[in-house]
């Protein structure tokens, strides 16, 4: 069989201008419309930017107190204690692996780009990260929504569906933008009952996008400082950090579910959260000939001229979704601007597709990679501790 890799691409360089606001970005748009090029319209020259997009690729691109301890103010009967409730003491040290996963490159971060934030009108960096600078603000490098956990001596995780935020216990958590709070306790799965999520927090923001609801959830919290129906602004104090529910280590998972607040209405929060200053990110589509997802290929970045990979996960499972305008099935989030290699090995020591591409401030960088052979998913491995499939209409475990 010829395989080959297709590469698409503008062949023309473009200039996109400075579209600051993400709700203008956002008018007009009635149908989920795959990422365009169109240049979007310009505002006054102090506003303006220049975005060079290449032909290689398509660029289109402390906290405040106050809050209350749950179980002294909080009213309803199945309020969190600080020390968690639900927890399943036994399986979480199940799954504890101290010291697990190699140390990000950098420890460092800048501090991210005000939101909300569109460059271009493709993106929709509209929400803040749930934790301070000065925090580990950036996520997991080996758990990355879509994957598994991406260590070969860690046993299979479910696939994730949100980023994991590693932190001390009781850093504070933020609210990711303005919303309404729909939910403050602890979350069991309605399926079989058990505290996944431990204590969290879902809030439905107050606005929408693509004509649909917003909602981001923040998980395996120590103590809640909001209550169903507050209404809270971006940067609130809503929680702390903590290890109840399912947890490997302290940690905060952070979700962003569109449309309906289930499990299975989650999006990539990379593509939601602003990116660091002078940082951007990667997202793609790795395709087969039918155009249709190729999932759980190697994916490896590394900058170029540069011997050590930044990231290594795999594209997509096919059972998380994918965001409605870039129809993707990889993002690398949090890279530094400049150029990269990526490769993709489909595993068989054959196939092995490289790319340059580069990275430009505070904007995302889309590649899509077409092989000519069809696809065919293999069965998404059973992972530890997942329930029985069935009818979801609420929260499934974490992960
Ligand atoms: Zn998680």
């Amino acid at each position: 069989m010829n395989w080959c890799l297709i590469w698409y691409g503008r062949k023309s360089p473009i200039i996109a201008f400075v579209l600051l606001s993400g709700l203008l970005a956002s008018c007009g748009r009635e149908s989920f419309a795959p990422p365009t090029l169109v240049p979007v319209l310009s505002l006054p020259p102090a506003q303006q930017t220049e975005i060079a997009v290449t032909a290689e690729s398509e660029a289109a691109g402390r906290v405040s107190s106050g809050g209350r301890t749950p179980g002294t103010s909080l009213a309803s009967s199945s309020l969190p204690t600080p020390a968690g409730v639900g927890i399943r003491p036994d399986e979480a040290q199940q799954l504890w692996v101290p010291d697990a996963g190699p140390e990000p490159p950098e420890g460092w971060r800048p501090p991210p780009y005000d939101v909300p934030l569109s460059f271009h009108y493709d993106d929709h960096y509209w929400l803040a990260r749930p934790l301070p600078s000065g925090s580990r603000n950036y996520d997991l490098e080996w758990y990355p929504y879509g994957n598994d956990v991406q260590l070969p001596d860690m046993p299979s995780y479910r696939i994730h569906h949100g980023l994991d935020f590693p932190n001390e216990t009781g850093t504070p958590v933020l609210a990711a933008s303005s919303g309404t709070v729909v939910f403050a306790g602890p979350l069991p799965s309605p399926l079989n009952g058990v505290n996944y999520y431990g204590n969290t927090v879902i809030i439905q923001h107050d606005w929408q996008w693509l004509g649909q609801d917003v909602f981001t959830l923040y998980a395996h919290t120590l103590e809640l400082f909001v209550q169903e129906g507050d209404a809270v602004e971006q940067g609130q104090l809503i929680a702390g950090v903590g290890s109840s529910g399912e947890v490997s280590g302290p940690h905060l998972h952070f979700e962003v579910r569109v449309g309906t607040n289930n499990y299975h209405d989650t999006r990539n929060p990379a593509l939601w959260l602003a990116p660091f200053e002078g940082w951007g990110t990667l997202a793609g589509r790795f395709v087969d000939k039918n155009n249709q997802f190729i999932s759980g290929a190697a994916m490896t970045l590394l900058p170029l001229n540069v011997d050590t990979a930044v990231r290594k996960q795999r594209t997509y499972s096919l059972v998380v979704k994918s965001d409605e305008i870039w129809q993707e099935n990889f993002v690398f989030g949090d890279l530094p601007s400049g150029r990269y290699r990526l490769t993709i090995d489909m595993n068989d020591g054959v196939h092995i597709y490289e790319r340059e591409l580069e990275i430009f401030p505070g904007q995302t960088s889309f590649e899509i990679i077409s092989a000519t052979f069809e696809f065919t998913p293999t069965a998404t491995p059973i992972s530890i501790d997942t329930p029985l499939p069935g009818d979801q209409t609420g929260p499934l475990p974490e992960g």
